[in-house]
């Protein structure tokens, strides 16, 4: 039996598919919106549906961009030698904000993960073989993060990237400043372990 009227069911349901979005919260945003002045409601449902429409894969790196080309494989200035992939757009902006980073990037969206259901040909990978195959690419950096999945991605690629002789790096990763081994999972306590370095 339905509490609401069927367009506010509706509105609710859809609410609850995004991710994060339980019942409650869903319920909470759907009244939200109903208390919202006209304008502003349809100023919503307009940004959504106006990103939708302009918003598509980069056909290089499968980064969102509203262009033709995203502004980072458009750029001439980056080194388009060295390509750093990673599982979500969100890592590229996580990378971008540390202004470090001068390469290109290829965005899996997603990761291996055998209990959602997501196989290799899932994520972009075809694509990423296509482009070090075609370009003039020098190294690939794995930069999907440093949990189960992310780490069973990062081989998988590695093993795939093994026959192009080019160089292929993992990000390093340690053990958090104040953090306390008993409490790191085993597979950061083995990368740390891995990638000890000699004190003087
Ligand atoms: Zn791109």
């Amino acid at each position: 039996m339905n509490y609401f009227a069927p367009s506010v069911e509706t509105l609710i349901d859809e609410f609850s598919k995004l991710p994060g979005i339980g019942r409650k919260t869903a319920q909470r945003l759907a009244f939200h919106i109903l208390n919202l002045p006209k304008e502003d409601a349809d100023k919503l449902a307009q940004a959504i549906t106006a990103a939708k429409n302009t918003i598509h894969l980069c056909p290089v790196c499968q980064n969102l961009t509203d262009e033709e080309l995203c502004p980072i494989c458009a750029d001439p200035a980056r080194d388009h030698k060295t390509i750093c992939v990673v599982a979500d757009p969100k890592d590229v902006l996580a990378f971008e904000k540390t202004r470090e980073y001068q390469g290109l990037y290829h965005v899996l969206h997603g990761t291996i993960s055998p209990l959602n259901h997501v196989g290799p040909d899932d994520l972009s990978i075809r694509e990423l073989l296509h482009r070090v195959a075609e370009e003039d690419i020098e190294e690939v950096i794995l930069a999907t993060n440093p949990d189960t999945e992310g780490e069973a991605t990062a081989m998988y690629l590695a093993r795939l990237l093994k026959p192009f002789h080019i160089r292929v790096s993992r990000l390093a990763y340690g053990i958090p400043v104040g953090g306390q081994l008993e409490y790191i999972d085993e597979v950061t306590l083995m990368r740390a372990l891995d990638g000890r370095h000699n004190i003087e």
